[in-house]
């Protein structure tokens, strides 16, 4: 039987699914990228347009398509705070139809499909760091809830799909990921760190900088989901994905400071409502079950990461919304 698959990337023309896709079709895999450019741009992909074994369909996720396929990533959804709060109700729309729709084709084709969920779903945890066990805090009546509780909403819904209909599915909850091909005008706190320590605009912390968030390197996050699809069928998560390594945003900051050179001042700007003030994965299920452990620490993943800023023009990238 032929390993080669064929595999359908959702979001597939974003920072994450960019690479997704790029490492499918290095495998000799034939890769679908299903992509409506909300938060995103060709210039990700252009590189594998001539490629036989990859194709580029620009379709909105919310709505069905008919596609055969033997495996499925959902990565579709708008996932910088500035870009799903934007429009929150498409945000929503797009987890549960998105979801629903991914299901339905796993369902007809007899798919595997691996939803990209997040450490959203624990909210602004109160547990620390975070097992996959602890069923988290959320505000779902907040400004956060259109992302958290359609990323929750479509956990439950992968889940009663593999219930109900024996749907082959695989969860991973990611935790903050960064490296090349951020959206420069993406709002995140490394792109937004490293873009205004290039430009020598005010360094934004938002609140004091004591919160916390612990980041993975893009390639081992894609090496982690890719293990996840392709592992055990017993295993179907959900389970976590990040770099256990914790720092605060000040020190963060701090740290670009250093790598760029840069002689930015640190100005603070008010704490984003329902910001969560500490995020760390525990992550002891993947290294039992995947042999996974990011190796690529912040200092060398920043370096990479400022060394592709540097090398970008942002003036060539369309800011998604105006929440930048
Ligand atoms: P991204 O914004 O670069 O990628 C999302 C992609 O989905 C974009 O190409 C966008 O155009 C596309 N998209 C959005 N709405 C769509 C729709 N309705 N139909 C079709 N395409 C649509 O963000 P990313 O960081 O690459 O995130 C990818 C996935 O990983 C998301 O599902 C996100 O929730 C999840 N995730 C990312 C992180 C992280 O730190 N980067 C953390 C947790 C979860
Ligand atoms: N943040 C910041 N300055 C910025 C952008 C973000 O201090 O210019 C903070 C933000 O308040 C949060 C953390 O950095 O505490 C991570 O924010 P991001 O939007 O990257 O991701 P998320 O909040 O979804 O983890």
């Amino acid at each position: 039987m032929s390993t080669i698959k064929r595999i359908l990337v959702t979001g597939g023309a974003g920072f994450i699914g960019s690479h997704l896709c790029e490492r499918l079709v290095e495998r000799g895999h034939d890769v679908i990228c299903l992509d409506n450019f909300f938060t995103s741009q060709k210039s990700n992909i252009a590189h594998l347009l001539e490629l036989p074994n990859f194709e580029l369909i620009r379709h909105d996720a919310t709505l069905p398509i008919f596609l055969e396929v033997d495996e499925i990533y959902n990565l579709a959804c708008p996932a910088a705070p500035g870009h799903y709060q934007f429009n929150p109700i498409k945000t929503m729309k797009t987890s549960v139809m998105g979801a629903i729709n991914v299901l339905g084709m796993a369902k007809r084709c007899r798919a595997k499909a691996l939803q990209a969920s997040t450490s959203e779903v624990y909210g602004d945890p109160e547990v620390h760091p975070q097992p996959e066990s602890y069923r988290g805090v959320v505000n779902p009546i907040g400004p956060r809830a259109c992302y958290d509780e359609g990323k929750r909403a479509a956990e439950a819904l992968f889940m009663d799909y593999h219930r109900q209909n024996a749907i082959n599915i695989r969860i991973v909850r990611i935790f903050n990921t960064y490296g090349p091909r951020m959206h420069p005008y993406d709002g995140r706190v490394i792109s937004n760190f490293i873009r205004q320590a290039l430009e020598g605009e005010p360094i934004t912390i938002f609140g004091d900088g004591a919160q916390t968030r612990s980041f993975c390197y893009r390639d081992e996050l894609v090496e982690g989901m890719i293990r996840m699809m392709e592992g055990p069928d017993d295993f179907v998560g959900p389970v976590n994905l990040g770099n256990p390594e914790e720092f605060t945003i000040r020190e963060l900051a701090e740290l670009v400071l250093e790598l760029t050179g840069s002689r930015s001042e640190l100005v603070q700007r008010p704490l984003p409502e329902d910001d969560p003030m500490q995020r760390r994965p525990d992550i002891s299920l993947a290294e039992r079950r995947l042999d996974w452990r990011p190796k690529v620490s912040l200092r060398e993943g920043l370096l990479k990461t400022i060394e592709w800023f540097r090398s970008i023009d942002p003036s060539g990238y369309r800011p998604p919304t105006p929440n930048y």
